[in-house]
Protein backbone atom coordinates (compact mmCIF):
# COMPACT_ATOMS: atom_id res chain seq x y z
CA UNK A 1 0.00 0.00 0.00
CA UNK A 2 1.12 3.75 -0.87
CA UNK A 3 1.54 6.01 2.28
CA UNK A 4 -1.20 8.42 0.52
CA UNK A 5 -3.78 5.14 0.87
CA UNK A 6 -2.73 4.84 4.56
CA UNK A 7 -3.82 8.30 5.34
CA UNK A 8 -6.42 8.95 7.37
CA UNK A 9 -9.67 10.34 4.81
CA UNK A 10 -10.22 13.10 7.75
CA UNK A 11 -9.08 14.28 11.14
CA UNK A 12 -9.88 12.80 14.08
CA UNK A 13 -11.82 15.43 16.45
CA UNK A 14 -11.59 15.47 20.38
CA UNK A 15 -14.67 15.74 22.00
CA UNK A 16 -15.19 16.22 25.95
CA UNK A 17 -18.69 15.18 27.62
CA UNK A 18 -18.56 16.75 30.96
CA UNK A 19 -21.61 16.56 33.42
CA UNK A 20 -22.66 16.76 37.02
CA UNK A 21 -22.75 13.27 39.07
CA UNK A 22 -26.59 12.13 37.85
CA UNK A 23 -26.39 13.33 34.66
CA UNK A 24 -26.23 9.57 33.26
CA UNK A 25 -22.90 10.73 30.78
CA UNK A 26 -21.28 7.21 31.41
CA UNK A 27 -24.59 5.15 30.24
CA UNK A 28 -24.65 7.82 27.47
CA UNK A 29 -21.06 7.21 26.26
CA UNK A 30 -21.07 3.96 26.67
CA UNK A 31 -24.25 3.78 23.92
CA UNK A 32 -22.62 5.57 21.74
CA UNK A 33 -19.05 3.75 21.79
CA UNK A 34 -20.82 0.52 21.97
CA UNK A 35 -22.74 1.77 18.41
CA UNK A 36 -19.64 3.40 16.99
CA UNK A 37 -16.52 1.50 17.54
CA UNK A 38 -15.06 4.07 15.30
CA UNK A 39 -14.95 6.57 18.03
CA UNK A 40 -12.67 6.04 20.76
CA UNK A 41 -12.82 6.53 24.52
CA UNK A 42 -10.07 7.80 26.45
CA UNK A 43 -8.86 5.75 29.45
CA UNK A 44 -8.40 7.99 32.37
CA UNK A 45 -5.68 7.08 35.33
CA UNK A 46 -6.48 7.82 38.53
CA UNK A 47 -5.29 7.02 42.04
CA UNK A 48 -9.03 6.40 43.43
CA UNK A 49 -9.51 3.17 44.15
CA UNK A 50 -11.41 0.50 42.12
CA UNK A 51 -15.27 0.08 43.17
CA UNK A 52 -16.70 -3.42 42.54
CA UNK A 53 -16.88 -4.66 38.94
CA UNK A 54 -13.67 -2.03 37.37
CA UNK A 55 -11.12 -3.36 35.64
CA UNK A 56 -7.76 -1.82 35.48
CA UNK A 57 -7.31 -0.72 31.89
CA UNK A 58 -11.17 -0.79 31.41
CA UNK A 59 -12.53 2.23 33.15
CA UNK A 60 -9.77 3.32 34.48
CA UNK A 61 -6.15 2.77 34.62
CA UNK A 62 -5.47 2.51 39.02
CA UNK A 63 -2.63 3.76 39.26
CA UNK A 64 -0.38 5.18 42.78
CA UNK A 65 -0.79 8.88 43.65
CA UNK A 66 3.55 8.77 43.50
CA UNK A 67 2.77 6.68 39.93
CA UNK A 68 0.76 9.35 38.75
CA UNK A 69 2.89 12.30 39.95
CA UNK A 70 5.91 10.47 38.01
CA UNK A 71 3.62 11.08 34.86
CA UNK A 72 2.56 14.24 35.35
CA UNK A 73 6.61 14.95 35.42
CA UNK A 74 6.96 13.02 32.59
CA UNK A 75 4.36 15.28 30.76
CA UNK A 76 2.71 12.16 30.00
CA UNK A 77 -0.68 13.54 31.12
CA UNK A 78 -3.05 15.96 29.33
CA UNK A 79 -5.00 17.31 32.00
CA UNK A 80 -5.42 16.46 35.33
CA UNK A 81 -7.48 17.41 38.39
CA UNK A 82 -7.82 16.36 41.87
CA UNK A 83 -11.80 15.39 42.06
CA UNK A 84 -12.92 14.27 46.05
CA UNK A 85 -9.35 13.76 46.91
CA UNK A 86 -7.90 12.01 44.01
CA UNK A 87 -5.93 12.42 40.98
CA UNK A 88 -8.15 12.08 37.56
CA UNK A 89 -6.15 12.36 34.31
CA UNK A 90 -6.18 11.71 30.49
CA UNK A 91 -2.70 9.52 29.29
CA UNK A 92 -1.42 11.81 26.21
CA UNK A 93 -0.17 9.13 24.01
CA UNK A 94 -3.77 7.30 23.78
CA UNK A 95 -5.27 10.67 22.37
CA UNK A 96 -2.50 11.80 20.20
CA UNK A 97 -2.76 8.13 18.68
CA UNK A 98 -6.29 8.44 17.72
CA UNK A 99 -6.56 11.41 16.64
CA UNK A 100 -3.67 11.12 14.26
CA UNK A 101 -5.11 7.47 12.89
CA UNK A 102 -8.21 9.98 11.92
CA UNK A 103 -10.19 8.47 14.65
CA UNK A 104 -12.76 10.86 17.26
CA UNK A 105 -11.78 10.35 20.88
CA UNK A 106 -14.39 11.40 23.44
CA UNK A 107 -12.92 12.13 27.08
CA UNK A 108 -15.56 11.97 29.52
CA UNK A 109 -14.32 14.20 31.76
CA UNK A 110 -15.21 16.90 34.73
CA UNK A 111 -15.51 20.29 33.88
CA UNK A 112 -11.73 21.68 34.92
CA UNK A 113 -10.36 19.33 33.06
CA UNK A 114 -12.54 20.14 29.78
CA UNK A 115 -11.40 23.99 29.96
CA UNK A 116 -7.41 22.46 29.89
CA UNK A 117 -7.77 20.66 26.93
CA UNK A 118 -9.95 23.46 25.31
CA UNK A 119 -6.88 25.50 25.70
CA UNK A 120 -4.70 22.72 24.75
CA UNK A 121 -6.27 21.52 22.07
CA UNK A 122 -7.64 24.14 19.63
CA UNK A 123 -10.94 22.28 17.79
CA UNK A 124 -11.70 20.22 20.43
CA UNK A 125 -15.41 20.49 21.32
CA UNK A 126 -17.37 20.36 24.42
CA UNK A 127 -20.36 19.04 25.19
CA UNK A 128 -22.47 19.17 28.42
CA UNK A 129 -24.86 16.52 29.23
CA UNK A 130 -27.59 17.84 32.33
CA UNK A 131 -30.26 16.36 33.78
CA UNK A 132 -33.70 18.61 32.76
CA UNK A 133 -34.01 20.29 36.30
CA UNK A 134 -31.99 20.07 39.57
CA UNK A 135 -35.14 17.86 41.08
CA UNK A 136 -34.51 15.80 39.15
CA UNK A 137 -30.75 15.35 39.41
CA UNK A 138 -31.57 15.14 43.18
CA UNK A 139 -33.82 12.14 43.04
CA UNK A 140 -31.47 10.67 40.83
CA UNK A 141 -28.78 10.92 42.93
CA UNK A 142 -30.79 9.70 46.09
CA UNK A 143 -32.70 6.98 44.50
CA UNK A 144 -28.83 5.13 43.73
CA UNK A 145 -29.75 4.81 47.67
CA UNK A 146 -25.69 4.28 48.04
CA UNK A 147 -24.85 7.49 49.09
CA UNK A 148 -24.46 9.28 52.33
CA UNK A 149 -26.96 12.42 53.26
CA UNK A 150 -23.46 13.95 53.26
CA UNK A 151 -22.35 13.14 50.23
CA UNK A 152 -25.64 14.16 48.27
CA UNK A 153 -25.02 17.39 49.31
CA UNK A 154 -21.85 17.44 48.26
CA UNK A 155 -22.28 16.18 44.40
CA UNK A 156 -25.03 18.59 44.41
CA UNK A 157 -23.27 21.72 45.37
CA UNK A 158 -20.83 20.56 42.56
CA UNK A 159 -23.48 20.43 40.20
CA UNK A 160 -24.34 23.64 41.18
CA UNK A 161 -21.17 24.97 40.03
CA UNK A 162 -21.11 22.66 37.51
CA UNK A 163 -23.88 23.65 35.36
CA UNK A 164 -22.81 27.46 35.90
CA UNK A 165 -20.05 27.15 34.20
CA UNK A 166 -22.45 25.93 30.97
CA UNK A 167 -21.82 28.86 29.39
CA UNK A 168 -18.42 28.12 28.23
CA UNK A 169 -19.32 24.82 26.56
CA UNK A 170 -20.44 24.35 22.63
CA UNK A 171 -23.13 22.03 23.55
CA UNK A 172 -25.66 21.16 25.34
CA UNK A 173 -27.35 18.05 25.61
CA UNK A 174 -30.75 17.17 27.90
CA UNK A 175 -31.28 13.74 29.51
CA UNK A 176 -34.49 13.03 30.33
CA UNK A 177 -35.58 10.04 32.18
CA UNK A 178 -34.97 7.04 29.74
CA UNK A 179 -33.92 9.47 27.80
CA UNK A 180 -29.86 7.76 27.15
CA UNK A 181 -30.65 6.18 23.92
CA UNK A 182 -31.83 9.33 22.78
CA UNK A 183 -28.95 11.56 24.40
CA UNK A 184 -26.31 9.04 22.28
CA UNK A 185 -27.94 9.80 19.11
CA UNK A 186 -28.30 13.50 19.55
CA UNK A 187 -24.25 13.42 20.40
CA UNK A 188 -23.68 11.33 17.42
CA UNK A 189 -25.26 14.21 15.36
CA UNK A 190 -23.54 16.85 16.87
CA UNK A 191 -19.92 14.87 16.09
CA UNK A 192 -21.55 14.72 12.31
CA UNK A 193 -22.23 18.25 12.17
CA UNK A 194 -18.46 19.06 13.47
CA UNK A 195 -17.29 17.10 10.71
CA UNK A 196 -19.13 19.11 8.14
CA UNK A 197 -18.04 22.65 9.31
CA UNK A 198 -16.16 24.64 6.63
CA UNK A 199 -13.11 25.22 8.42
CA UNK A 200 -12.39 22.01 8.92
CA UNK A 201 -12.86 20.97 5.71
CA UNK A 202 -10.44 23.27 3.19
CA UNK A 203 -9.53 20.07 1.19
CA UNK A 204 -12.84 20.83 -0.58
CA UNK A 205 -12.48 23.80 -1.61
CA UNK A 206 -8.87 23.76 -2.30
CA UNK A 207 -8.77 20.92 -4.70
CA UNK A 208 -12.57 21.22 -6.25
CA UNK A 209 -11.11 22.27 -9.36
CA UNK A 210 -7.97 20.61 -11.25
CA UNK A 211 -7.26 23.46 -12.96
P1 LIG B 1 -15.72 8.75 39.15
O1 LIG B 1 -14.81 8.64 40.35
O2 LIG B 1 -17.16 8.85 39.56
O3 LIG B 1 -15.45 7.66 38.15
O4 LIG B 1 -15.35 10.12 38.40
C1 LIG B 1 -15.42 11.33 39.09
C2 LIG B 1 -15.35 12.49 38.11
O5 LIG B 1 -14.04 12.53 37.50
C3 LIG B 1 -16.36 12.43 36.95
O6 LIG B 1 -16.93 13.72 36.79
C4 LIG B 1 -15.50 12.07 35.75
O7 LIG B 1 -16.05 12.58 34.55
C5 LIG B 1 -14.21 12.77 36.11
N1 LIG B 1 -13.03 12.23 35.41
C6 LIG B 1 -12.78 10.95 35.05
N2 LIG B 1 -11.61 10.84 34.42
C7 LIG B 1 -11.10 12.10 34.36
C8 LIG B 1 -9.90 12.65 33.79
O8 LIG B 1 -9.05 11.97 33.21
N3 LIG B 1 -9.71 13.99 33.93
C9 LIG B 1 -10.63 14.79 34.55
N4 LIG B 1 -10.36 16.08 34.60
N5 LIG B 1 -11.77 14.31 35.08
C10 LIG B 1 -11.99 12.98 34.99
Amino acid sequence: MTEQMNAPVRDGILFVISGPAGSGKGTVVKLLTERHPDIHLSVSATTRNPRPGEVHGVQYFFITKEEFEDRLKKDAILEHTVYCDNYYGTPRDAVEASLASGHDMILEIEVDGAMQIKRKVPGTVAIMLVPPDGETLEARLRGRGTETEEVILRRMARAREEIGLMGDYDYVVVNGNGEAEQCADDIYEIIMAEHRRVCRNGAIREGFFKN
